[in-house]
């Protein structure tokens, strides 16, 4: 059991292609442990490996039904498809400091994967869970969610991005 370290935009590590998972390990469980710990203990609702420094394609998903009753879903190798629909929704990320913006994303997308063990995942996810997916798959390819917002918000973001980091 150990908290990771989340590395924070502008770090490098956020824009690597994450590198397919092929081996299924007491390492990998214990990976995916301490991403769901960190998640938590950073009030995160999911958590991309590029996001603790370490490029593999493996993400952790929230998905408690209350607090006291705490699960989550882990996807390794993750691919998405048959994206449908179209929805804009404000997002956050625990590695871009202090903003928030709206996104569209897929409504509803079909998603492969494997589980910790390496079990084939397939299942179709929708909304929210949908969001937050498209979003973590976002950063194994190493993709931000302030890519996908106008250019205009992206100065306005990198303005206070610096003052932010200046006062440090
Ligand atoms: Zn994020």
């Amino acid at each position: 059991m150990a908290l990771r370290k989340i590395v924070t935009h502008p770090h490098p590590v956020l824009r690597e292609q994450a590198a397919a998972i092929t081996e299924f390990n007491a390492e990998l469980r214990q990976l995916a442990q301490d991403m769901a710990e960190t998640m938590y203990d950073a009030e995160g609702v999911g958590l991309a490996g590029n996001q603790i420094g370490v490029a593999r394609q493996i993400a952790v998903i929230d998905i408690s039904a209350s607090e006291e009753e705490r699960k989550h879903l882990v996807l390794i190798n993750p691919a998405l498809s048959e994206g449908e629909g179209c929805e804009s929704g404000k997002e956050g990320c625990l590695s871009v400091l202090e903003y928030n913006a709206k996104v569209e994303r897929f409504k509803k997308i079909r998603v492969t994967a494997q589980d910790v063990e390496g079990r084939p995942l397939d299942f179709v996810a929708e909304d929210r869970f949908a969001r937050i997916i498209q979003h973590e798959v976002d950063h194994l390819h190493g993709t931000l969610f302030i890519d996908r917002i106008s250019r205009l918000k992206q100065d306005m973001y990198k303005r206070k991005l610096k003052k932010l980091l200046e006062k440090k």
